[in-house]
C-alpha cells in the first residue's frame, strides 16, 4: 500500500515558522514540579494562552493571509467563526493591511464582537436560525472578491499551527509523547506533521471533549464521521467533523484520540490557576487534562502537552472553577 498523499510537510510548517515569526510570539515553556510530581513524568506545557490575541490559531491565520496574492490581499479576507478564528484573522489581517470581514451569529457573546471589532475588521452579523452561513459567506465572497479562510481545514492554517509543535521541541527538546487538543484538527495535524519529523518515534495523542468524540470514532473507523453540535464547555472543539485535509494527517501519522470529560477539564482549569497561576480556557485544556487525570500512562517520560489557548471571560472562569451551575 502506497502512503496517502497528505495535504502538508514538515517543509511547509518550517516555511510557516519563518514566515510568522516577524508576528507571533514564541510562547514560553512552562514546566512544573507539581504536576511532574502528580504524574511521574516530566512535563512540558507550551503556552499558547500567551499567543497573541490569546490561542495559537494566530499561528495559522498569518501563515495563510501573508500568503495571498496582491490581488487576494486587495479583495480582503473573509471568516466565519465566533470564537478565536474570528479574532486570529482580524488581527492577522490588520497587521497585514488587510481588510477583513467576520461573519458571526447576531447571539455571539457581545465581548468576542467587540474583541474582533477591537482588532479591526468589519463584523457582519447574521440570523444562524434563518440564514444559511455558508451561503452567505460565498455570497459575500463573490460580491466582494474576498478570500474566505476557514478555520481548520486550509493547508495553510494547518501548517501554520504546526509551529507549535516545531517550537515546543525545539525548547524542551526530544520528546517521547505529545498531547494535542482536538477539535477540527487544524492543530492537530500541524503538529503532528512537525513532531514526527523532528521525533520519527514520538507517540502522538489528540484529546477531544467526551460528549463529542467524532475525532476518535473517525480516527478508529477509518472514515470522517458527522455528530451533531456537543453539548460541552468546551466551545473551542464544538466541531462536527474533521476535514477532509485534516483527516489523513491524523489518521496517518496521530497514535490515538483520547477524550475527557467537562469535569476533567474544570479540574485542570483548577490546577492551571491554583498551582501554575495561569488561566487556560477550557478547550485549551483538553490535552492537559488527560494526561493530569491519568487517562495516559506517561510514567518516566518526557511528555510535551499544547495547552492552547486562554480565552475565558472573567465571570465564566469564575463559575467553572468555584463549581457553580453554568
Ligand atoms: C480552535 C481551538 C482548538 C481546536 O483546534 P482545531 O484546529 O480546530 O482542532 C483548541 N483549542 C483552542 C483554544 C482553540 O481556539
Amino acid at each position: 500500500m502506497t502512503a496517502p498523499h497528505l495535504a502538508i510537510t514538515y517543509g511547509d510548517v518550517a516555511a510557516a515558522h519563518d514566515r510568522i515569526r516577524e508576528a507571533a510570539h514564541r510562547t514560553p515553556v512552562l514546566t512544573s514540579r507539581t504536576a511532574d510530581a502528580l504524574t511521574g513524568a516530566q512535563l512540558f506545557f507550551k503556552a499558547e494562552n500567551f499567543q497573541r490575541m490569546g490561542a495559537f490559531k494566530f499561528r495559522g491565520a498569518y501563515n495563510a493571509i501573508s500568503q495571498f496574492t496582491a490581488e487576494q490581499k486587495r479583495g480582503g479576507v473573509l471568516a466565519f467563526s465566533s470564537g478565536n478564528h474570528a479574532q486570529a484573522i482580524a488581527l492577522a489581517a490588520r497587521e497585514l493591511s488587510v481588510a477583513a470581514v467576520i461573519l458571526m451569529p447576531q447571539d455571539a457573546p457581545q465581548m468576542k464582537i467587540d474583541a474582533t471589532r477591537g482588532y479591526g475588521a468589519e463584523v457582519v452579523l447574521f440570523d444562524r436560525y434563518k440564514e444559511d452561513r455558508e451561503a452567505l459567506a460565498t455570497r459575500l465572497a463573490t460580491e466582494r472578491g474576498m478570500t474566505l479562510i476557514p478555520p481548520y481545514d486550509h493547508p495553510h492554517v494547518m501548517a501554520g499551527q504546526g509551529t507549535a509543535a516545531k517550537e515546543l521541541i525545539e525548547d524542551a527538546g526530544e520528546l517521547d509523547i505529545l498531547v494535542v487538543c482536538l477539535g477540527g484538527g487544524g492543530l492537530l495535524s500541524g503538529c503532528a506533521v512537525a513532531a514526527r519529523a523532528l521525533n520519527p518515534n514520538i507517540a502522538i495523542y489528540g484529546v477531544e471533549p467526551e460528549a463529542g468524540n467524532d475525532g476518535q470514532q473517525s480516527f478508529r473507523s477509518g472514515s470522517i464521521v458527522h455528530i451533531d453540535t456537543p453539548c460541552t464547555i468546551a466551545d473551542g472543539a464544538q466541531t462536527q467533523h474533521l476535514g477532509n485535509f485534516t483527516f489523513p494527517v491524523i489518521r496517518s501519522l496521530v497514535d490515538d484520540i483520547l477524550t475527557v470529560t467537562d469535569d476533567e477539564l474544570v479540574q485542570t482549569m483548577k490546577f492551571f490557576a491554583s498551582r501554575m497561576k495561569i488561566v487556560v480556557e477550557p478547550t485549551g485544556c483538553l490535552a492537559a487534562a488527560a494526561v493530569l487525570q491519568g487517562k495516559l500512562d506517561v510514567k518516566g517520560k518526557r511528555v510535551g502537552v499544547i495547552l492552547s489557548g486562554g480565552n475565558v471571560d472573567l465571570a465564566r472562569f469564575a463559575k467553572l472553577t468555584l463549581g457553580e451551575a453554568v
